[in-house]
């Protein structure tokens, strides 16, 4: 297996993408109690058992590609969900999610035996399954759309979904190079995102990571190499960082778990792709996360942080009392460590790791009472709500996808050009940015701009779905104001060429004409 050459190191930092070892054959169904046992009561962990053996039965005599007994497959699935605390129900339906497609095992079956809704969830499931991605652009959106619709039914139809790529991405290692591509490009271009916004943090890292090291199997390496090499030298800061912290909070009456935390590998890569630096400025960031008790405690704790390395000002967020979009509470700070070391640290309830951890899938929590839950149901509820409003408003799958992307991707803004073409722009952009994004002669030219056929300043900022129309007038010229507003590297760099072209103009001009100045 190719990823058994990640070292990884458990003493002082966290690797954030956990791969447990594949299972030897012949322990499935003690591995699979070994987890029920943590969190489920005995009449669970018996209608769970009894799925088991039904697959089992089903899948009697099939092989995986690796030659491992089919049923390992399903019991793997199971097992991810569970370390989740799924219910019941969705590990039921993750041990029978193949037995429809691949056994001569019927709905009705599976309503009789097990109830109406592990039958519908392995029927979602069952459904998605088919669905084979294509590269054409109508084809995926159509994909997108159906996977919508499965996971406004139930939620948990996705999540099996998830944990059954998570496997196969795995254990990918038997397909053949081209099939490993595909499935690799398929899980960062749709999974990984969808695993993303539940808020399935691990599941949505290790998605990325698998991915990466079949997509971009050079660069992986070389980047993983850097990694290993730079970890050695972070030692020190961090032990120090962590011995500091600990002591502080303790000696404040805080309890609380200090951990060093560190980006996944993708996202190092993602954040070089993005320019936002070199390898070196991207990972020299220190990440730290502090587990305490309870919310007062976050507060206390961030105090007693901000008292031992000073707060790089406008670097705390407090998403506590503004929680995200998909549920996710911490207090968020950023401090001038040991050394003068940027130093990122998340300040969070133990429940609200929970929730960090597990996401969307905390609705199907087994046997929760927290108030913290409950909101954050309603907010994944609007979520789907309005996904689900906008598929009904757009008939084009096109159009539709492009919409989905707004909540996959909340960096970025989608808007209309008059022609009805989406341009995807980062989040802030102006009219500006726009112009110089359609074309640079339109940037260099553009004088006004209509937002929604209105006429609006050129420095507004773009919104979500908004038509804009730039105005332009054929001897315009960039305007050195606009610097102070644009967002985009295409929009800034232009103008300053622009500009710079117009001073030695100028300057030309004033050496031939004495009147000129
Ligand atoms: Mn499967």
């Amino acid at each position: 297996m190719a990823r058994s050459n990640v070292q990884r190191k458990p003493e002082t930092i966290a690797p954030v993408s956990h791969t447990p070892p594949l299972l030897p054959a012949d322990s499935d169904d003690s591995l699979l109690t070994q987890h029920l046992l943590r969190y489920l009561k005995s009449d669970d962990i018996a209608h769970v058992m009894e799925a088991y053996r039904y697959s089992a039965a089903a899948h009697e005599g099939q092989m995986r590609k690796s030659g491992e007994p089919y049923i390992s497959h399903p019991v793997t699935v199971a097992c991810i969900l569970a370390e989740l605390h799924l219910d019941p129900q969705a590990l039921m339906a993750a041990l029978l999610h193949d037995v429809m497609e691949d056994t001569g095992t019927t709905h009705a079956n599976l309503s009789a035996r097990f109830g109406k809704t592990v039958a519908e969830l392995v029927d979602g499931v069952s459904k998605l399954d088919k669905i084979e991605f294509q590269t054409a652009t109508h084809a995926q959106a159509e994909n997108f759309r159906k996977m919508l619709l499965a996971m406004s039914q139930d939620v948990r139809v996705i999540l099996i979904k998830l944990a059954d790529r998570l496997h196969n991405m795995r254990t990918i290692e038997v397909m053949s190079p081209e099939k490993r591509v595909r499935i690799a490009r398929e899980t960062l271009d749709i999974y990984a995102p969808i695993a993303n916004r539940l808020g399935l943090n691990r599941i949505y890292q290790e998605l990325e990571d698998l991915s990466f090291e079949q997509v971009y199997p050079m660069r992986q390496r070389v980047l993983l190499r850097s990694v290993k090499a730079a970890r050695g030298n972070r030692k020190e800061v961090v032990g120090k960082t962590l011995e500091a912290m600990r002591e502080h909070l303790a000696k404040s009456g805080v309890v609380a778990e200090v951990s060093g935390r560190e980006k996944h590998l993708y996202s190092i890569y993602k954040k070089m792709q993005e320019r936002v630096g070199t390898f070196s400025q991207v990972f020299d960031i220190y990440g730290f996360r502090v587990i305490v008790p309870d919310t007062a405690s976050c507060y206390a704790a961030l105090g007693v942080l901000h008292a031992l390395y000073k707060p790089i000002p406008g670097k705390i967020k407090d998403y506590i009392a503004m929680p995200k979009a998909n549920g996710y509470q911490s207090l968020h700070t950023t401090l001038f460590g040991p050394f003068g070391t940027p130093i990122e640290v998340q300040i969070r309830s133990q429940d609200m790791h929970n929730i960090a951890e597990a996401g969307v899938a905390s609705h199907w929590l087994y046997k929760t009472s927290d108030a913290d839950l409950s909101i954050l149901q309603q907010q994944t509820h609007q979520w789907l709500q309005r996904l689900l409003e906008i598929q009904s408003e757009s008939s084009d799958s096109v159009e539709f996808l492009e919409h989905f992307k707004v909540d996959l991707f909340p960096d970025e803004v989608y808007v209309f050009t008059p022609k009805g073409k989406i341009l995807p722009l980062p989040k802030g952009s102006t009219a500006v940015d726009f112009a110089y994004a359609v074309h640079t002669d339109i940037g260099n030219r553009c004088v006004a701009v209509k937002i929604n056929h209105e006429l609006a300043p050129l420095r507004s900022e773009l919104h979500n779905g908004d038509h804009v129309e730039i105005v332009t007038a054929a001897h315009a010229k960039p305007n050195p104001v606009w610097l102070n507003y644009v967002v985009t590297g295409k929009a800034r760099s232009h103008i300053r060429h622009c500009l710079k072209i117009m001073q030695s103009e100028r300057r030309v001009g004033t050496s031939l004409s004495a009147n000129t100045g």
